[in-house]
């Protein structure tokens, strides 16, 4: 008898985009001259940098020829991206980052799920409310956690992210095995100072713990004190593993390309207590599971580091950033509390206790504007909603005139 993973079962279904879909479906059909602004979504919506689209076409013409044709690739990626992405995004900023200790992969939505794998089931899991569901997902998926009760899994510790800990949150009061942290955060848009991740590389130390941050949302850091990476802090080689993406820094969410850094020092235990390095398990499964991104992706993201590349891509996060200062600024003299918008695309706004899907329903009814509810992303999202500035600057002021009219 073929028996299925019962940790499937455990899952709850995600309602939250397809219930958006319904309400905006049923309000569309009430209103069909209703022009809906979507502020909802975490995908980006201006087409990929001019440098990034050259250098895919020049390399779909290589394809095209038997001279320079390329057939399966370095599972890890090719020497010229892991060379661009090490010299560029970590030895410019000060972090000793090597082009091997880097693996280019499809997505950080991929690396952040299958990470687990490398980890023994009884691994005590701490993870920030709200969340990016992959993280939760993954390991339930994978019977690290009990039954869903109560709005959240037992035998997760959740790090609860909220306006009293400025979105950032404090270190467990357990001990913990595998830490997540996300900076640009998704939902909440809040940002780690230096000393803050300090703090939690020196909890990884002390406590044989290991960190996985996502740093997905980086490049819209402006704040120049603000670490973008992890191994900006000293020590986080050796209990940390990162993730970045080619996604929202650079137009790839449909394109697809990111890469994950496991350092060649970074380590855990084995039953024995006996430390192991984990760059090579992360290679062994990687090249296992995984045949490596496709040669013109890769040409495409390589193109982000020249001159051009570099030029072109500031402009595009510059171009949401403006985005969100609006409706940021907008919010703020509604008489709203939020935080993120200033290094983050996303803002995260106290609803002034009002239930999260009665202020999404309010705003798509009175304003037609769709927003992400607070609540889907876990429970201290309760009362919030996310709006995300990933849409033109004119859909952007026309949806902030609405909100203030609704709202006034
Ligand atoms: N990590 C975070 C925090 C995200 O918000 C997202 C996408 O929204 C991802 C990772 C996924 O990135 P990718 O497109 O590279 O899979």
């Amino acid at each position: 008898m073929i028996s299925i993973n019962e940790n499937y079962l455990k899952l709850q279904a995600s309602y939250l985009f397809s219930d958006i879909a319904k309400r905006v479906a049923s309000f569309q059909e009430k209103n069909p001259d209703k022009n809906i602004i979507r502020l909802g979504i975490g995908d980006v919506t201006k087409p990929l940098p001019t440098a990034c689209i050259k250098a895919l076409h020049a390399a779909v013409d290589e394809m095209a020829n038997e001279a320079t044709f390329h057939g399966y690739g370095p599972e890890q990626g090719y020497a010229f991206l892991r060379e661009a992405i090490a010299k560029n995004d970590f030895q410019a900023r000060g972090a000793d980052i090597a082009a091997d200790e880097i693996f280019v992969s499809d997505g950080a939505k991929c690396d952040t799920g299958n990470i687990q794998e490398l980890f023994t089931t009884s691994t005590k899991i701490a993870l920030p409310d709200p969340v990016y569901p992959v993280y939760l997902d993954t390991n339930v998926m994978a019977g690290r956690t009990g039954t869903f009760s109560g709005g959240r899994y037992q035998g997760i510790t959740y790090l609860d992210s909220v306006k009293e800990n400025n979105y950032v949150p404090d270190l467990p009061k357990e001990r913990v095995d595998l830490i997540y942290l996300c900076f640009p955060n998704n939902p909440t848009g809040s940002t780690a100072t230096k000393e803050e991740l300090k703090t939690w590389v020196d909890y990884a130390h002390k406590n044989k713990a290991l960190i996985l941050f996502d740093a997905a949302y980086e490049a819209f850091i402006r704040d120049e004190s603000l670490p973008k990476s992890i191994y900006e802090i000293d020590g986080a080689k050796e209990v940390a593993i990162e993730f970045r993406s080619f996604s929202k820094s650079a137009g790839f969410t449909g394109t697809r390309c990111a890469y994950t850094v496991v350092p060649k020092v970074c380590k855990a235990f084995d039953s024995f207590g006996d430390k192991q390095l984990l760059h090579p398990l992360w290679n062994r499964r990687h090249c296992t599971k995984f045949n490596g991104v496709s040669y013109p992706i890769q040409k495409a993201a390589e193109a982000v580091y020249s001159a051009e590349g570099k030029i072109q891509t500031r402009e595009l996060t510059d171009y949401y950033l403006r985005n969100a200062a609006h409706i940021k600024a907008e919010i703020t003299n509604l008489g709203f509390d939020s935080v993120g918008g200033d290094n983050s695309p996303y803002i995260w706004i106290d609803g002034q206790g009002r239930d999260s899907w009665e202020f999404f329903d309010l705003l798509l009814n009175k304003a037609g504007v769709v927003c992400t509810p607070g609540a889907g992303f876990g429970k201290c999202g309760q009362g919030y909603i996310r709006l995300s500035a990933f849409n033109s600057y004119e859909n952007v002021v026309k949806a902030m005139e609405r909100i203030s009219e609704a709202l006034k």
